[in-house]
């Protein structure tokens, strides 16, 4: 799960990270009225999404004066947002943090990620902040500083010693910079992470190492030894996919429109690259779960319609342990409570598969049956057309 700049700095404070002073959070239909903008500015108001690139977007602004920062707080909430992140689309902004601005003397980049060759989170950090770290890995990557980090001790006192001085830390920051970069290691082995970014990390012109900016992405099968975030609501998810968790379904919407109905998620990709091989594109991915019975199946299907952009079904079930004549009267009894308005594609294999296939033939439902996935793609993807 991806948490906004604001639910990551909200966890980078119970490490005692140093950051601005936080003076708002507006949510959509609040008035930049209420917001008590303590100091003498400037501000910094922040569209909080989930991409980065906001800064040239537009989506960071300095307000210099505190009617100036209400105003920008204002124009901010409800604005559609596209940045180099966000693929061409835009992202609403719903919600808008103001801090305490600070004037920057240098900007570091640093984060933590997973790597998977040494299979050990791994701080990757550069003295040129501020700029894509993509970008600087393809023109210098000899500026890209690289710490592996022991899961059981942490990141270790002089590991973080050496990486102040190769980023150059002024001597001032030094302490607060090594407690910062091993707290930064801690969040990321504590909290479950894939990844913890901080960029910039920057040094003031009055000499505070501050985390200006923050990116936590979660592991969402550790899910449930975070109870408070597993409360939290997932931004990304639209209510189609929340509404699949809900009841043990595994979804994801896509761009196409053949909905795909598969058991196992490795069948499930399987069938995902076939549709597109066949020409077509699906409209999701979704698992219906180990036990695919009349009531998972049924749910399933109501889970695919809901997408309005499915214009066929494409049904693909290996019976394995679960066998072919019960899925086979579980697709005929869903589609007895599901209204299926679309043309339904089955495809049936494994254990009882000439019984399954009777029983589909024998119900009178409108449907097309399939001897193997690709002939079942390919009658999705004409059944379209
Ligand atoms: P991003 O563009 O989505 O990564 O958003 P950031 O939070 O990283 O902000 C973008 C840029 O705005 C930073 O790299 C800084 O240069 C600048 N910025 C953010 N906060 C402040 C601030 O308090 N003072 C100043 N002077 N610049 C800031
Ligand atoms: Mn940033």
């Amino acid at each position: 799960m991806k948490l906004l700049e604001y639910e990551g700095k909200d966890v980078f404070a119970q490490y005692d990270i140093p950051m601005l002073k936080r003076l708002g959070l507006l949510r959509l239909g609040d008035s930049p009225g209420g917001l008590k903008l303590e100091g003498q500015g400037p501000w910094i108001v922040k569209a909080q999404v989930l991409a980065g690139g906001r800064g040239k977007a537009g989506g960071v602004k300095l307000g210099r004066t505190a009617s100036e920062t209400r105003e920008l707080a204002g124009k901010m909430l409800g604005m559609q947002l596209v940045t180099h992140q966000t693929h061409g689309k835009a992202l609403s902004v719903e919600e808008v943090l103001v801090e305490e601005a600070c004037l920057i003397d240098r900007e570091i980049y640093i984060s933590v990620v997973l790597d998977r060759k040494e299979a050990a989170p791994m701080i990757i950090a550069s003295a040129e902040g501020g700029v894509s770290i993509e970008e600087l890995a393809r023109t210098h990557p000899e500026k890209i500083l690289k710490v592996p980090v022991d899961v059981e001790t942490g990141l270790l006192e002089f590991q973080a010693r050496q990486l102040a001085f190769d980023l150059n830390i002024p001597q001032k920051n030094f302490r607060e910079f090594t407690a910062f970069a091993r707290q930064l290691a801690r969040v990321f082995i504590e909290q479950d992470a894939s990844l913890v970014e901080v960029n910039p990390l920057v040094v003031t012109k009055d000499g505070r190492l501050l985390a200006i900016d923050s990116k936590i992405v979660t592991d969402d099968n550790a899910l449930f030894r975070h109870k408070d975030q597993a409360a939290k609501p997932d931004h990304e998810a639209t209510e189609i996919e929340k509404e699949a968790k809900e009841i043990g379904i595994n979804y994801i919407g896509l761009d196409g429109n053949i909905g795909c109905m598969v058991n196992g998620a490795g069948l499930a990709m399987a069938t995902l690259d076939t549709v597109k091989l066949a020409g077509g594109d699906a409209a999701n991915f979704l698992d219906v779960g180990g036990g695919a019975n009349v009531d998972q199946i049924t749910r399933a299907f109501q889970i695919i319609l809901k997408d309005p952009k499915v214009k066929a079904v494409l049904v693909n079930i290996f019976g394995g342990i679960m066998k072919c004549d019960n899925i086979a009267s579980g697709v005929v009894e869903a589609s007895k409570k599901v209204k299926i308005n679309v043309p339904l594609i089955v495809r049936l294999e494994g254990t009882n598969v000439k019984e399954g296939k009777e029983i589909l033939a024998r119900s009178g439902l409108k449907l097309e049956q399939a001897d193997s996935l690709w002939e079942a793609a390919q009658k999705a993807v004409a059944a379209i057309k």
